[in-house]
């Protein structure tokens, strides 16, 4: 669970973030949305420790990141896998080295056990066939799903998805999200996803989390979320085309 208590960051005199309160909990994935500019990537930035907020807490089941040392926080970095909104593969790396790298750079795992742990997940992706193929070889669904597999082998506690769907087919956007929800309820990990896709969010959104100019301003289930009379969250909804989408 990631517990965040009175939140406020600001830039210069530009108040970004405001009052932010938030519990994002393990086993679930919690979707933060947004319109553009609303503050998702900058509270995103203050949970990794990227920036440091003026004020508040944040807690990694129950540990204050903000009141940590350098190397405490690097503690909980690496029980933080990312995925990163264009996959940001190594080109120059196979599938399979990639998937491998995190666990060459965080863990003591020997050879063996890499060897394990790297096939176990490429299986879990279903990618095992293309484990010797470039990033530049596979489709943009099959780079995000290697993107996931480097994400989750060093086994993560934490799970961070910038715009999961950027740049895929709605089908191929569906299996993705699919995905990290399932990854995240097998191996009880707190997942969080910046999206602006109102279809994962009607798909996999089991804390959804809107943020109005630097303020949590609703929050509430996938099913809560077609029920809402808030005028900005509406506003929101109905900016994403998702409705008019569904009418026809
Ligand atoms: P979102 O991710 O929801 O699009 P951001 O968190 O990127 O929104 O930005 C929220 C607001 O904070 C914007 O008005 C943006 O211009 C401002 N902002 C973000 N980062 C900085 C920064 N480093 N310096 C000044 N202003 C910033
Ligand atoms: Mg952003």
């Amino acid at each position: 669970m990631i517990e965040v208590h009175g939140l406020y960051k600001s830039f210069g005199d530009k108040e970004v973030l405001k009052d932010i309160n938030a519990r994002f909990e393990t086993g679930k994935t919690s979707l933060i949305i947004g319109a553009s500019g609303s503050g998702k990537s900058t509270l995103t930035r203050c949970l990794v420790g990227l920036i440091d907020p003026n004020e508040g807490h944040v807690l990694y089941d129950g540990r204050d990141f903000l009141l940590m040392g350098t190397k405490e926080r690097k503690r909980i970095r690496k029980e933080i896998g990312f995925l990163f909104q264009h996959s940001a593969l190594f080109d120059f790396m196979t599938v399979e080295e990639n998937v491998r790298f995190p666990l060459d750079m965080l863990t003591n795992m020997s050879k063996k056990e890499k060897d394990n742990r790297v096939a176990f997940v490429l299986e879990r992706v279903e990618l095992s066939h293309a484990h010797k193929l470039h990033p530049s070889e596979l489709s943009g669904g099959m780079k995000k799903r290697v993107g996931i597999a480097r994400a989750i082998s060093p086994k993560p506690r934490y799970l961070f998805c910038d715009e999961p769907n950027s740049g895929l087919d709605p089908q191929t956007s569906i299996v993705i999200d699919s995905l990290i929800q399932e990854i995240t309820h097998e191996n009880d990990i707190t997942t969080l996803v910046i999206t602006h896709d109102m279809n994962s969010v009607i798909e996999i959104g089991e804390q959804i989390f809107f943020i109005h100019k630097g303020e949590l301003w609703w929050e509430g289930t996938q099913h809560e979320i077609l029920k809402t009379d808030n005028k900005e969250l509406l506003s929101f909804v109905d900016a994403s085309g998702f409705l008019t989408n569904k009418k026809g």
